[in-house]
């Protein structure tokens, strides 16, 4: 026999339930037994049956926090030892029932969140910062492909390039490393201090009148700049564009300043008598100096394209010298050119640079054999080594002419027209 429930039954012995859940469950089951599928009523029941689970959910969540804070405190205090939480650092967490809790839990989320996004960015700031540190401070030799645009000068040196080295202190310990500058840095840096040296010696130096001396400075002076500037140009050049293109044109001025240099004492003891023609041809050869000086200024000029530009206009401007060497010949002959003009080394001197420039312009030898010179013997190497034997060996041919010009003795009483021409 099938026992059937009585509906009301069980309604009556629901309503006797005080926990309002319950009760509330208990009609709902009450309406769906007795079959009133009313669609406000199963509404009525999902609601509550949400808002049951809602709060099984947030009693759930209050233990689990309780729960894992005194886990996290166990860690730390010793075996069997009581744990109490403090009330300071952990106050009761609010009511399951109150709504807000939710709200501050988000709030709390994002808070930490957006600490977390900080310490974060700053944690990666902090690490490209390192990183880029030990990059600068552990370069490697790189290949000529992998420089930058602005480093690519020679395509003929493959191998042993410094890459961009961002930081001074660096670059000047780069000095005491192997890569394709290391020569041109050390023939220069030391030609520059072997003529701060004899520059010194021969200012201090008592058997030269102050005028003598004033000119030897002119030559000394513009030998220290050129191989110096030049030094630092070699040295510092793959900071970054910027600092290579203003080295660049310190060091253009400097090859214009050691021909100024060069001209300027020559003329003085080739022309010492004729005062009209020195002062002409020395005014003539700083005209052209400044000119040189102006042209190197221009941004473009230190590009790999403008190379025989850069060769040309040093090659004329020290070409230059020829026409008041022509006037010295023809005025005093050529043995006495020899024996009073230093003429020989004139002569030498003007093969070296204009040697060095031409092997510089042409990138021999390391056209012929691409990647065999990057280290040594390349085209600017040799053409460095040539300029400081060059400057030397005027150093030589202008002292010869002072101390020979001495032995005449007082200048002749002539005309000034008279004087363009005889000594
Ligand atoms: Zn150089």
């Amino acid at each position: 026999m099938v026992d059937y429930l009585d509906p009301s039954a069980i309604e009556n012995e629901m309503e006797s339930v005080d926990d309002p859940i319950s009760s509330n469950e208990t009609d709902s089951q009450t309406h769906l037994l007795s079959g009133v599928h009313d669609e406000e009523n199963i509404n009525e029941s999902e609601q509550m049956l949400k808002q049951s689970s809602e709060m099984i959910a947030r009693e759930g969540l209050r233990e689990r926090m309780t729960a894992r804070r005194r886990s996290r405190l166990e860690c730390d205090s010793a075996e069997g030892e009581e744990i109490l939480l403090d009330p300071k650092e952990f106050p009761p967490l609010p009511e399951a029932s109150d709504p807000s809790i939710f709200e501050e839990m988000r709030a709390d989320g994002e808070a930490a969140l957006a600490a977390g996004m900080e310490f974060l960015s700053e944690t990666s700031e902090k690490a490209q910062r390192i990183i880029q540190r030990v990059i600068t401070d552990v370069w490697k030799q790189t290949h000529f492909h992998h420089l930058p645009e602005w480093l690519k000068d020679n395509d003929f040196l493959h191998f042993g390039h410094r890459p961009q080295i961002q930081s001074f202190r660096e670059c000047f310990k780069s000095i005491f490393r192997i890569h394709t500058e290391t020569v041109n840095i050390w023939t220069h840096m030391i030609g520059c201090i072997a003529f701060v040296a004899v520059a010194t010696y021969f200012l201090a130096a008592e058997n030269f009148a102050w005028t003598e001396k004033w000119m030897f400075s002119a030559f000394f002076a513009g030998a220290v700049l050129c191989l110096g500037f030049s030094f630092l140009f070699h040295t510092v050049y793959c900071h970054s564009q910027s600092v290579g293109k203003f080295f660049s044109k310190l060091d253009y001025c400097g090859i214009a300043l050691l021909t100024l240099g060069s001209f300027v004492p020559w003329l003085h003891f080739g022309f010492y008598c004729r005062s009209v023609a020195k002062h002409i041809y020395i005014g003539v050869i700083s005209v052209l100096a400044i000119t040189a000086i102006v042209v190197s200024l221009w941004d473009k000029f230190s590009e790999p394209a403008y190379r025989a530009l850069r060769a040309g206009v040093f090659v004329a401007l020290g070409l230059s010298g020829v026409i008041p060497a022509i006037h010295y010949v023809s005025s005093e002959g050529w043995v006495r050119s020899v024996h009073e003009g230093s003429m020989i080394y004139l002569v030498l001197m003007g093969v070296l640079y204009v040697s060095g420039a031409v092997l510089y312009a042409c990138r021999v030898p390391e056209r012929w054999f691409p990647g065999r010179f990057d280290i040594w013997f390349q085209s600017h190497q040799i053409f460095h080594v040539l300029v400081v034997i060059a400057a030397f060996v005027h150093y030589h041919g202008i002292s010869l002419m002072a101390n020979h010009r001495f032995t005449l003795g007082a200048c002749p009483q002539i005309s000034d027209t008279a004087s363009w021409f005889v000594s």
